[in-house]
Parts: structure tokens; sequence; C-alpha cells
């Protein structure tokens, strides 16, 4: 494992047809179990179009070629979708060869890859049981083994960056409405986004910028398609074109490369929290140097309801996968569940054949989902009752308000979301800001309270990706309860809040080497992907 591992992180991915094909028919049986299925035949490729090899995170549908969509759930076993997802097809109409799906925590439920049906992901490393992340484990652990140059993930909280993180890899979460969700499998939809992992940013870059001055329609930038048709939550290409126009200037083109001079880099301080290991502190400061020695300014800034995200997080989301999840029925879904369990199934096809909808129900959900998602459940449908309803879910949606307006306040992009008009941003938080003056040898660990605030003048937030390495699954397995593992994503939550752009990259502080690869955020103003990609590909 070790061999196979060493230099690939920083290497290049080629996009060669032949590289893929060969791949694509090689690829050697794994003992990790981050595939849960693999494309069994040779795939079909358009020599005309560069070829990339694409793993698929198992909650993305996909049709033939044996590859069903189980969602890492005794539900879904064997579940063959009628349809492709659109993300997938316009991957393919890009080059990419499918080569399998990726093992996740079961309907991406999770921070650490270990709630499948298919039974955990494993770590690469050798020797050593550590956390690969979640819940897009299998696509991280895929690109960084080189099974595919690039992988399918999806974003709610931070399960495409997380995983990144802690495998050493580039995992982007675009603007939310930015990538269909169209053959998505729903976990809490006015969150969820499709994400895109690799070894390096320029893959990535590549794909959702596209070529601007050719003509081919395979040369577009996924940015810039809509599927409002057909997943609601697409931006509509009215919009795309709006916000297009009112950036134009701001994008470098088709070079990845950018120039930092010119750019201010906000550290937020409420990131900086007494949990942070001190060796990620250290590394954040070394990683904040290196953006300044590229010709960045550096700002502190605060964004004060950072510390209310995650606990909103946790209300908001299990509330939307309740109502998401009433599908697997054993009706609609989970038919094979059914019979399998003998529940109700020997009276012909009637959907009540014992004309007591609630046993099957229950019967059919309790066999087939997993303690993790009934748990989440049982939290959402609770947040969502009459009694609780008004001190939770609404209180949640309230804080995801403020998280917008704080980052707004630092941004010096405009929402285009919020402020139709203007290119700069509207200063409209007096408790968010950007401080005078920043000291970075001295990050102290708790964050201090500067009160002198200026306008907003950021452009782009750097902090880390997790607050620690990757865990021990020890020390995963010995915590108290579940509801330990979500703190792994409190960095992240925040831009999922706000349906921000973020990308993880690998940063190992001078002279780590693999040893030490802790994993940076940088998060943009929404639709600011493009040039939140070139920077990203300029420090990595
Ligand atoms: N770990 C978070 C959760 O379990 C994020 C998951 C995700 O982004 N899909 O909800």
């Amino acid at each position: 494992a070790q061999s196979r591992l060493s230099g690939r992180l920083l290497s290049t991915t080629s996009l060669t047809r032949n590289k893929a094909v060969a791949a694509a028919q090689t690829l050697p049986e794994s003992d990790w179990n981050h595939f849960i299925s693999r494309e069994t035949k040779k795939a079909q490729t358009d020599a005309a179009a560069p070829v990339f090899t694409l793993a698929v995170k198992d909650n993305i549908a996909t049709v033939g070629h044996g590859l069903p969509t189980t969602c890492g759930s005794a539900m879904l076993e064997g579940y063959q979708s009628p349809f492709e997802a659109t993300i997938v097809t316009q991957l393919r109409d890009r080059g990419g060869l499918v080569v399998g799906k990726t093992n996740l925590d079961e309907f991406g439920m999770g921070s650490h890859s270990l709630f499948s049906h298919s039974g955990p992901v494993q770590s690469p490393k050798a020797g050593e049981s550590v956390s690969v992340g979640g819940s897009s484990g299998g696509s991280a652990v895929a690109v960084r083994l080189g099974d595919a140059d690039v992988a399918l993930g999806t974003d709610t909280g931070g399960s495409v960056r997380l995983p990144a993180a802690y495998g050493g890899v580039v995992g982007f979460k675009p603007s939310y409405g930015m990538l269909s969700r169209f053959g998505v499998v729903p976990y809490a939809n006015s969150l969820d986004t499709v994400g895109l992992l690799a070894r390096e940013v320029e893959p990535i870059r590549r794909l959702i910028v596209g070529r601007p001055n050719s003509e081919r329609s395979e040369d577009k930038g996924l940015w810039s398609l809509s599927d409002s048709s057909r997943d609601p939550t697409s931006l509509t290409m009215t919009t795309r074109l709006r916000i297009a126009g009112q950036r134009s200037g701001y994008y470098g083109g088709e070079s990845g490369k950018t120039d930092l001079s010119g750019l201010t880099i906000g550290i937020p301080l409420e990131y900086n929290i007494k949990e942070l290991d001190p060796r990620i502190r250290t590394a954040w400061i070394a990683a904040a140097e290196r953006l300044r020695a590229l010709g960045a300014k550096l700002a502190a800034v605060s964004l004060p309801s950072t510390r209310h995200a995650l606990s909103a997080y946790y209300v908001l989301a299990p509330a939307e996968a309740a109502s998401n999840l009433a599908r697997y029925d054993g009706v609609r879904y989970g038919g094979l569940r059914r019979s399998e369990d003998g529940v109700a199934n020997n009276e012909g096809d009637g959907v009540s054949t014992s004309g007591d909808e609630a046993v099957l129900y229950e019967r059919v959900r309790g066999a087939g989902l997993g303690p993790e998602v009934q748990q989440r459940i049982l939290l959402g449908a609770y947040a969502l009752s009459s009694d609780a309803r008004d001190n939770y879910f609404v209180q949640a949606q309230r804080v995801r308000r403020i998280i917008v307006r704080d980052f707004d306040a630092v941004f010096l992009l405009a929402n285009p979301l919020r402020d139709h008009g203007s290119l700069e941003g509207a200063y409209d938080n007096p408790d968010a800001g950007v401080h005078d003056h920043i000291d970075l040898s001295d990050l102290p660990e708790d964050v201090p309270l500067l009160d002198k605030r200026g306008p907003a003048r950021v452009d782009f937030l750097l902090c880390p990706t997790a607050p620690t390495p990757a865990p021990k699954l020890a020390d995963v397995a010995a915590a108290p309860s579940h509801v330990d593992a979500y703190i792994n994503d409190v960095f992240t939550v925040p831009a999922s809040m706000a349906g921000l752009p973020a990308i993880s990259i690998p940063m190992p502080p001078v002279g780590a080497g693999e040893a030490f690869c802790p994993g940076f955020q940088l998060i943009g103003q929404f639709w600011d992907d493009a040039r939140l990609l070139a920077v990203a590909e300029t420090v990595m």
C-alpha cells in the first residue's frame, strides 16, 4: 500500500485517452473497500474528447454496466436507477470514463465513512486505522490511490472537503445551485451540493470553468450549464448570465495561475477554537504566510455566528432528511427489503396486504436503515414537531440568515443573490467585519476581541478544513456518543449554510511532506468559484 501511495499525492493528472482506458481495464482488486461496485464492461469513449477516469459516489445515479445506486444502504441494496444523474452525463460528455461507484456513509450521513451497509471504508495508510473522513470517503481514497483521476462526491455539510483534508487530496464544493442535483439522492435539499475530488486543482478547475473561448459544447464549463427544468434548485440561465455580467473582469480566463497581489485573504478569528490541534494552528499560520509570500494581503476577520453554525446545521439537515427519507417505505423504495424480510409479501403485489401500513413501514425501515440514519430521522422529526418547531427549526433558520450576513459583511464582492445591483458588498452586520491589523505570529488560543472594524474588503477566507488531523478509528469508536463525531464538521458547515464555494487543498508546512499534510479551506463569495479555483491552483 505504501509504495502505491508514495509519489501519487502531487503527481499531475494527465488526461490522456490511453491512460484512462488502461486504468479502467486493469483496476486492481482493492483491500480497502472504497468501491461499492465497479465498471465491468469496457466503456465506450469518444475519441475526440480527452479522457479521464471518473469514480462516482454511490448516492449519484448511474445506469447500466452493473452499476447500481445503493447510497450505502441496505434499503437500496441492488437498486438500479432507471436514469443517469445529469452531472454524470455532463462529465461523460467531457471525456469522463466511469470506473466505479464509491463507498460512503449511508445516504451521506456521517463524517468517517464508517456507516455503510457495504462496510467501512478503510484507510490506505499502512498499519494505521485512521478515519478517511466522510461521507465521500470512498471518493477521496479512489483519487488518492489513482483508481480515478476525478471523483464525484456530495457535500451537504462538508462531506467532500473533510475526506479530502484527511486524505491529502483536493475537494471542491461549488456554490449551491451550480451543479445539477438531478439524479443525486437528496439528503438535505437546501444544503446538498455535488462536489469534485482530485489530486490537483487543475482538472477540477478545467471542468468547472471550461474553455471560455471554445465553441464546442463539450468545452463549456459546468458552471454555465443550468438544469433548472429538472432540478428546481439549479440556478436559472438568466441568473447565471446576470451574475457573469456583474462580475465580468473578475475571472482569470483559461489559465489557472493567478496573480495574488491585490487580493486580500481573511483569517476568520472564530475558527481559532480551543479544540484546534496546535499543529494545525501552526500549519494555518504557515499557510497564511505562504499566501502572503505570493503577494496577498492578510486581514483578520470576525464571523461571530460561526459558533452557532454547527448546532443549527444539525437541526436543519436532520429535519430535511426526515422528510426526504420518508420515501423509503417499502412501497416506493425498499421493496426488495420487504420481500427479503417476509413482510407483507405473500398476498400478491398489493401495497398493504396486511391492512396495516404502519407495521410494514416500521419493519421495512427498522431493517433497511442503519442506526445513524434512524437517529437523524428521529432528531429531524422532533425538530419539526409542533412542540419543538419554534425552538429548534425556526431558530436554526434564523441562525442561517445571520451566517449569510456575516459572510456578506467581510467579502468585498456583493452576494449576487442578496444585492442585485452592485458589485461591492453591503456592509450590514455591525458585529461582523474586517479588523484593522493582524499579527499572525501570536495567533492566540482564543479569539481576541478586537473591536476596531472596517468595511468589507476580503476576497477569500483561509481556515483549516478540520480542527484535528484524521482521528484514529479507536478514538472515534470510543467517543461517548455519535453526536461527538459532529465536531469534525465545525469548519465546513458555515460555508454550506451560506451556500458558498469552498475548496480544501492539502498544504503541509514546509518540510513536513506527506507525514503531516493537513487540509486548508479557501472560501469565497457566492459564485466566485472560478477565481477561488484559480487561487487554490496557484497556492497548492
Ligand atoms: N458530516 C455531515 C453530516 O453527517 C456532513 C455530511 C455531508 O456533507 N453529506 O451531516
